[in-house]
């Protein structure tokens, strides 16, 4: 059995995330998703402070509201719940690189894994079937199941939300090489807290500054 080490894991680092949804967009290219759907990898918008009550606000001394975007998709989970319930063991998290595919010959869009996955992850499709994020194992809507280990490819391709990346954010890869990459802060709370992602703590104002700076009309061409 591999060791969970060699397992693959996305690393997140919101700090250099600008919002800019290049991601997800790559994503609905590379797997023919469409191109509104809101499905396999997502962009959300999340906003850090509170509002000051009309009469208390100062503009000298009142912090700003901070735009942190988050990209996400299937976490590939160790323990994955989608796995679990499903009834013909379509899905499974895979030994040698611990990635989880839907094997669409044998789902039968039952639904169950969207329902019991915490994060939304599965997306019923027009097939009547549930498809997900397959680490890009394989091009296409189809699932990736059996398509050859990313461990054992002497150059393992690198997910197109990754290489796509304008700011650098997301990462993928074996664990053990992923928590080296991390801050300390970070691979402390993912191997503390048992997590499926590595998530860089948010630092402050200046993911807000670029956010904005990139959507003022006076910066356009900047
Ligand atoms: S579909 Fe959901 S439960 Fe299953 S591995 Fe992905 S994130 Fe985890
Ligand atoms: S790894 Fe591939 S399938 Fe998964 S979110 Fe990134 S681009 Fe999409
Ligand atoms: S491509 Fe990178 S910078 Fe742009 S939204 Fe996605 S994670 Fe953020």
């Amino acid at each position: 059995m591999a060791d969970r080490q060699d397992h693959w894991v996305f690393y997140f680092d919101p700090n250099r995330c600008i919002g800019c949804h290049a991601c997800s967009i790559s994503c609905k290219q590379f797997h023919g998703r469409d191109s509104d759907a809101d499905d396999w990898r997502t962009v959300t918008h999340h906003e850090k402070g509170t509002h000051p009550a009309s009469e208390e606000y100062d503009a000298d001394t009142s912090a700003p509201i901070e735009n942190v975007p988050i990209s996400m998709s299937c976490m590939h989970c160790h323990d994955a719940p989608c796995e679990e319930v499903c009834p013909t063991e379509a899905i499974v998290k895979r030994d040698s690189d611990g990635i989880v595919t839907i094997d669409q010959d044998k789902c039968i869009g039952c639904k169950y894994c969207g329902w019991a996955c915490p994060f939304g992850a599965p997306t019923y499709g027009d097939n009547g079937l549930m498809s997900k994020c397959n680490m890009c194992l394989d091009q296409g809507p189809g699932s990736g199941a059996g398509a050859e280990s990313k461990n054992e490819q002497d150059d393992p391709i690198q997910p197109n939300c990754v290489s796509d990346c304008v700011g650098g954010a997301i990462k993928a890869g074996p664990e053990k090489e992923m928590v080296k990459e991390a801050s300390q802060a970070a691979a402390e709370r993912f191997k503390s807290n048992n997590e499926r992602v590595i998530v860089e703590p948010f630092q402050g104002e200046e993911n807000l500054n670029m956010v904005e700076h990139a959507a003022t009309p006076d910066n356009a061409g900047d």
